[in-house]
C-alpha cells in the first residue's frame, strides 16, 4: 500500500494535496478532495474500449476508422480538450494544421471572452494564493463554487487562514454573492448575498458603479439603494478584493465593457482582481496554448498554413451552418452540454469520440475510442485556473492508452 500526495484533476483548481492509499493497482482511498475528486480519482483503472459502430474492435482498427473519416472530412471540426494535458493539446493543434481543420473549445459558449482579457493583460488578475494569504473581500458572481470547484472557499478563497490573513473569515474575509438564485455559496454569504432577476447584471453593475461614484444607485427592477449603497462601500475598502466570475453573469451580459467599466472605476478606488470561474482542469491551458501558436483562443480555422478566427468556427455556429462534415471530440460531451437543435447536427456527421468516459457522445460516435484518465492514470501539465502550471504524474499504471498516445498515432497515420 502506498500514500503519497498526488493532483486531482476533477476540476480547474487542480488541488495538489490529494492522498490516496491504492493496492493491486486500485486506487482504495482518497484523501483531502471533494466528493467530486474523490469520485474522479477512484474511475480509475478502466479498461479500455474500442468501438466502431457499436460493435467492439481492437485499438488498431478503431484508429484506422478515425483515420479514414478524418482523411476523408473535406471540412473536420476537432473540438473539446479541456480536459486533456496541454501536450495532448499541443498535438490537437498540430492535427487540426495538418487536416485543415476548425478548431474549438467550450470557452467559445462560455468564458472565453473573460479569459482572453486575463491572458492578455487587460484585466487585473492574482492566484489563488495571493487570494488566500491576501484577500479581505470575496465576489462569487453568476457562480457557485460550493457546487462546482467545492474546495475553492475552503483551500483559498474565505475559510482558510492565510499569511495576512490570520484571524480568517470570521473577522477578515468579507464574502459577497451575486446570482439570481440562492445557490449554496450565496447561503455561505448571508447578509452579503445580492439577489437579482435574471439578466439583471448589467443594470446591477452600473448602479453598482453609481454607488461607487457617490450617486444614488437606481436599476428599473427596484433594487434597495441602501443595500446597493452597502455593497459599493464594502467594495472601495477592499485592500485586496476579488471577483470570481461565472457564466452566470457572462451569459448576462450584451458584452464586457459593463464588467471593464467596473473593474476600471473600482481600481481607481480601491484594489480589486477578477478570476475566470472555468470549469475543465485544463480549459485555462488550452486557451493559452491556442492563443500562443494562433494569437485566438479559440474559434480558429486552419486553412493550407492561413489561421482563420470568428464566431463562425465556434462549434455552435459551425453545427447551426453546417460548414463541417467529421468530427473528432476530445475529452468533452457535446451532446450533453449543447442544445438539442444544435447537436442533431452532429449526428448527420461522422464522430470521432476519444474519452476516458463513457458519454452521450461516445454512445453516438461512430469511433469511440476510451483513454487513460489524466492525472489518475496519465501524467502531464497542465494550468490551473489562476495561470499557474501544475505537473501531475500518474497514480496508477493504467490499462488503457493515454489520449496523448491516441493523437500521436491518429497524426502519424494521416
Ligand atoms: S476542488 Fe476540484 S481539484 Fe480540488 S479535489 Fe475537488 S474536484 Fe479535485
Amino acid at each position: 500500500m502506498e500514500n503519497n500526495y498526488h493532483v486531482c484533476t476533477g476540476c480547474a483548481l487542480l488541488c495538489d494535496d490529494i492522498e490516496v492509499g491504492s493496492e493491486k493497482n486500485k486506487i482504495n482511498k482518497v484523501f483531502t478532495a471533494c466528493r467530486i475528486g474523490m469520485a474522479h480519482m477512484k474511475e480509475g483503472k478502466g479498461e479500455a474500449i474500442f468501438r466502431v459502430d457499436n460493435k467492439s474492435v481492437d485499438e488498431a482498427t478503431a484508429i484506422n476508422e478515425a483515420v479514414t473519416i478524418l482523411r476523408n472530412a473535406k471540412k473536420p471540426l476537432i473540438f473539446g480538450l479541456g480536459a486533456s494535458t496541454s501536450e495532448t493539446q499541443k498535438i490537437a493543434i498540430k492535427l487540426a494544421k495538418k487536416i485543415n481543420a476548425t478548431l474549438d473549445d467550450n470557452s467559445s459558449f462560455c468564458l472565453g471572452g473573460v479569459v482572453e482579457t486575463l491572458i492578455k493583460n487587460e484585466m487585473k488578475t492574482c492566484t489563488l494564493d495571493d487570494v488566500r494569504n491576501k484577500a479581505d473581500v470575496i465576489i462569487y458572481w453568476g457562480t457557485d463554487p460550493s457546487d462546482s470547484h467545492p474546495r475553492l472557499l475552503s483551500k483559498y478563497s474565505y475559510f482558510p487562514r492565510g499569511k495576512e490573513k490570520q484571524r480568517g473569515w470570521e473577522e477578515e474575509r468579507t464574502a459577497i454573492a451575486v446570482d439570481v438564485r440562492k445557490s449554496h455559496t450565496a447561503k455561505i454569504s448571508g447578509n452579503y448575498f445580492f439577489q437579482i432577476p435574471p439578466k439583471g447584471d448589467e443594470e446591477f453593475i452600473d448602479a453598482v458603479i453609481a454607488g461607487l461614484s457617490g450617486k444614488l444607485p437606481k436599476t428599473s427592477y427596484n433594487y434597495p439603494p441602501k443595500k446597493l449603497l452597502e455593497l459599493a462601500n464594502i467594495l472601495k475598502g477592499a485592500k485586496f478584493g476579488v471577483i470570481f466570475v461565472g457564466c452566470g453573469l457572462i451569459y448576462s451580459l450584451e458584452s464586457l465593457e459593463s464588467l471593464s467599466r467596473l473593474m476600471k472605476v473600482l481600481n481607481e478606488k480601491a484594489n480589486i482582481h477578477l478570476m475566470a470561474m472555468v470549469g475543465n482542469y485544463n480549459s485555462m491551458g488550452f486557451n493559452e496554448n491556442l492563443f500562443a501558436e494562433t494569437g485566438y483562443l479559440n474559434s480558429v480555422k486552419f486553412e493550407n498554413g492561413i489561421v482563420k478566427h470568428g464566431p463562425e468556427y465556434s462549434i455552435v455556429e459551425s453545427l447551426k451552418a453546417k460548414t463541417v462534415d467529421a468530427a473528432l471530440i476530445v475529452d468533452s460531451d457535446p451532446f450533453s452540454i449543447l442544445p438539442r437543435s444544435i447537436v442533431k447536427n452532429l449526428q448527420e456527421i461522422p464522430v470521432v469520440s476519444i474519452d476516458p468516459y463513457e458519454t452521450l457522445t461516445s454512445r453516438h460516435s461512430k469511433v469511440y475510442i476510451n483513454t487513460a484518465i489524466s492525472g489518475v492514470e496519465a501524467g502531464g501539465t497542465a494550468t490551473r485556473m489562476d495561470r499557474v502550471k501544475v505537473s501531475f504524474e500518474p497514480v496508477i499504471e493504467a490499462n488503457r492508452p493515454s489520449d496523448e498516445a491516441i493523437l500521436k498515432k491518429i497524426m502519424e497515420a494521416l
